[in-house]
């Protein structure tokens, strides 16, 4: 990978972090309403009970993505950046271009089941 590939991701990370911090901030207001703005009947409180449980999950899957994408963005200065955990081959530039806090090549992810 080339410095400039580098500064390109670096970037790249840098956009995705706050637009997920931006995700995770909307998904917290959503699961905390201010008091007086929660539900205001039998009916809402279901929907707002069922809509939670998906708030819930898209807020812990995208913080544990902010924390991945924010170890990678401390690591793209190392050689290991773009580097597979497993095989130690290269990891696809197009893959790190989707995906930049991919640790794993496609192979090694799919044999370890991690897809
Ligand atoms: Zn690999």
């Amino acid at each position: 990978m080339t410095i400039q590939e580098k500064e390109a991701f670096k970037k790249n990370i840098e956009e995705q972090i706050a637009e997920l911090s931006a995700e995770i901030d909307t998904i917290k207001k959503a699961l905390y309403p201010e008091r007086g703005k929660g539900p205001s009947d039998k009916v809402a409180h279901l929907n707002f009970k069922l809509d939670q449980s998906i708030h819930i999950q898209r807020y812990e899957e995208g913080t544990k993505r902010l924390n991945r994408l924010k170890q990678a963005y401390l690591k793209i200065d190392t050689p290991e950046y773009g580097i597979c955990k497993e095989c130690e081959e290269e990891i696809a530039i197009e893959r790190l271009k989707l995906m930049p806090e991919s640790i794993y090549c496609v192979s090694c992810m799919e044999e370890l089941g991690l897809k």
